[in-house]
């Protein structure tokens, strides 16, 4: 059965409610268009949302150009033609570039409730909070304000997925949202972003070419129970084509940043209906958010998320073919808690200075340890199945072999290195990174199989 087009809510339902029983949860999107000019879609879109009451728009203040013109303004008039409009622009306190963080999320659901709508004009940042915040208030108050996303780049999976990435004491962390009512992709806007974005958002699918072997394999060590096929071919052939289309990356045409956002798209809804972002957050997501974390500590600024996932994709596609040398003994040992914290204590007290950072980052190690000494039984069936080739086997279906996902990261004109990442990362935040970012997340990804079996040192960044 071949996959359908993200702006058909009902195809994908239905796509969905046939390949598997029982189905994984549907898509709850009222709408996806996408059109080389939706201006005229946004307007409906307020229209029939807000029905004349009051709109709240949700953006940053970075100036954003649409043909030269100011998007931000533009839309801005739009919506003011259609009724009343309060904007709220979101700045960091520690920065010049927003990030999404919990607190502000919560800060806005205090103020969402008193509009008939709520439109978020920006990339992935932005859409978390307006997200989480909308979620927040639904939860407080059992009304859900309506929520219009007009992404700005096509850099991210954000935009239709139900969950939402921002940083809980320091640390970024998966929370269960609901993806918006209305996704309004104006394909002019996400041509005239900046390059870089647009290669961003082409490393953050490129991520499912081992992220979901990643998935895979923790179902099989028993390390997560969720694991279902649906997402993964939901975005299979938008994910081809896209790997097709790497060479027409680095010139962003229309054409081009469609079919990147088309993926991106079905990306965010393969995360809704596995209700958790393993199918595309495996080692080379949690290598990004360690990057984030040790930004401060380092002086530096975060690099844009895509940009660095890309890099984890190649490191992690590197490190696939290591499994070959697994001493299979290695995974029926139990974890010894206090080994673990031992391993993971420099590096909390090097680049995690407040306290609720290091007690975060602890709590999820620890539940991950004591998962895996309870999963001793599947160990011992996974040590069989490693031995008779059938792991192999098993994962030559979800993980792309590295020559393919070299070439299409190369081709797409990203990053392949973390020292050509802007900024650049020093050297050895690219060592921490490699052998403890896999500690900072409750989820199994390579990187814990490579730890226990003695492999990451031998892994180069
Ligand atoms: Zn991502």
């Amino acid at each position: 059965m071949t996959a359908p087009d993200p702006t058909d809510i009902d195809a994908i339902n239905d796509f969905v409610r046939e390949a598997s029983d029982p189905p994984p949860q549907r898509v709850r999107i009222d709408q996806v268009i996408l059109q080389p000019d939706a201006l005229l879609a946004f307007e409906h879109a307020i229209r029939e949302t807000a029905g004349g009451g009051r709109v709240l728009l949700v953006q940053d203040h970075t100036l954003i150009r649409r043909r030269g013109e100011n998007l931000k303004e533009r839309l801005h008039d739009i919506a003011a033609s259609c009724g009343p409009v309060h904007r709220v622009e979101l700045q960091d306190e520690h920065g010049p570039h927003f990030h999404a963080d919990r607190g502000t999320a919560v800060r806005l659901a205090k103020t969402v409730g008193d509009f008939e709508a709520v439109v978020s004009i920006g990339s992935g940042s932005i859409t978390d909070v307006a997200k989480y915040a909308r979620h927040l208030h639904a939860e407080d108050t059992g009304w859900t304000v309506p929520l219009i996303c007009f992404p700005t780049a096509a850099s991210v999976t954000a935009y239709t997925s139900a969950l939402a990435v921002l940083t809980v004491a320091g640390v970024k962390r998966t929370l269960p949202a609901r993806g918006p009512d209305r996704v309004i992709c104006d394909l002019r806007t996400l041509a005239d972003a900046p390059r870089d974005m647009t290669q961003a958002g082409f490393g953050d699918v490129l991520a499912r070419s081992v992220s979901a072997g990643d998935w895979w394999l923790a179902n099989q060590l028993g390390m997560d129970s969720g694991f279902n096929e649906v997402p993964i071919r939901l975005l299979a052939d938008a994910e081809q084509r896209m790997l097709d289309c790497a060479a027409r990356v680095p010139d962003a045409d229309m054409e081009a940043v469609a079919v990147i956002m088309r993926a991106l798209l079905l990306a965010g809804m393969a995360m809704s209906i596995a209700r958790q972002t393993a199918p595309l957050s495996g080692w080379e997501h949690v290598l990004s958010h360690f990057l984030d974390l040790t930004a401060a500590d380092d002086g530096r600024n975060e690099a844009l998320h895509g940009a660095q996932v890309g890099v984890g994709t190649l490191v992690s596609a590197r490190a696939y073919p290591r499994l070959a040398q697994v001493d299979p003994r290695d995974l029926l040992r139990e974890m010894d808690p206090a080994v673990v914290e031992r391993d993971i204590h420099d590096v909390l007290a090097e680049y995690c200075a407040s306290d609720a950072l290091q007690a975060e980052v602890r709590s999820d190690l620890q539940r991950k340890v004591v998962r895996w000494n309870q999963a001793g039984a599947a160990r011992a069936r996974f040590v069989d199945r490693l031995r008779d080739g059938s792991i192999a086997a098993g994962l030559r279906r979800y993980v792309r072999p590295l020559p393919e996902v070299e070439a299409a990261l190369r081709a797409s004109g990203a990053p392949l290195t973390f020292a050509a990442l802007r900024p650049a990362i020093p050297e050895k935040t690219q060592c921490n990174a490699i052998l403890h970012a896999h500690q900072i997340r409750a989820r199994f990804t390579l990187g814990d199989l490579l730890d226990v079996a003695g492999q990451l040192a031998a892994i180069q960044p």
